[in-house]
């Protein structure tokens, strides 16, 4: 069974590459790892490097560090610079949940919609974060007609979720159970899951991530051997990897 971790942030481990090796020897076929802000997308494309075939760099401005930012210039320069290098931008989005003020809210909006715009002018998916904001995010990007777009840990309502997956947006499944979870697997698609572990921050490793293909397998009542074939192919497809 051969699994792919769409979503995850090897730059913040300090022993990332004794995290690698245990997904690799767990059936981890690949991982597609964010960055969240200047610094760690620099580390993010060293960790790339060292691991090409394997591990994919994504990088961005996650918004609960957009919304502090002075200026987002010397990200999206690196981002420029190194657009040969990625596989996608991300993370990027909308977090009501930390952007409180006007201020903040704003913040966020303008980075979103500028890394958003350089993504669709090069043709790179999306690795789109979203809390307590979901509604708002799915407008944006239908509104600019993103096409390639993974919504990451995505917690909004079933009709939200339907809405993005008629639009083709994939949704990655973190290993956490949870009841708004639970209901977006068992109705959407198979072919619009993909398998994440956002690790470090839901906890666990990359080698985690055939916990959520359990758990899609048994909300779904198929084999877990179906749920490795779909979402490996679909994850593949997405970032187009070379793995
Ligand atoms: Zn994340």
């Amino acid at each position: 069974m051969e699994l792919v971790d769409s979503h995850c942030h090897l730059d913040a481990f300090k022993n990332y590459d004794e995290v690698i090796s245990k997904a690799l020897k767990s059936g981890v076929k690949a991982i597609v790892t964010s960055g969240c802000s200047g610094k760690d997308n620099t580390k993010t494309l060293e960790i790339a490097q060292k691991y090409p075939e394997y591990v994919f760099p994504v990088i961005g401005i996650a918004p609960q560090e957009a919304m502090d930012m002075g200026s987002f210039d010397s990200v999206l320069s690196f981002l420029k610079n190194n657009k040969a290098r990625i596989v996608g931008v991300g993370e990027i989005g909308l977090d009501f949940h930390w952007g409180k003020t006007p201020e903040q809210t704003s913040r966020q909006r303008e980075c979103f919609e500028l890394f958003l715009e350089f993504a669709l002018s090069e043709k790179l998916p999306l690795v789109v974060h979203s809390r307590e904001a979901e509604k708002e995010v799915l407008e944006v990007i239908m509104k600019k007609g993103a096409e390639k777009v993974l919504l990451h840990c995505f917690s909004g309502d079933l009709s939200l979720a339907e809405t993005a997956a008629e639009h083709g947006f994939l949704m990655s499944v973190p290993p956490v159970p949870s009841r708004g979870r639970e209901k977006i697997v068992k109705h959407v698609p198979l072919e619009n899951l993909l398998l994440e572990t956002d690790a470090p921050y839901l906890g666990g490793e990359p080698a985690a991530v055939n916990v959520s293909a359990r758990m899609i397998a048994d909300i779904k009542g198929i084999d877990v051997e179906e749920v490795s074939r779909v979402t490996t192919k679909s994850c593949i497809a997405l970032f187009n990897l070379r793995c």
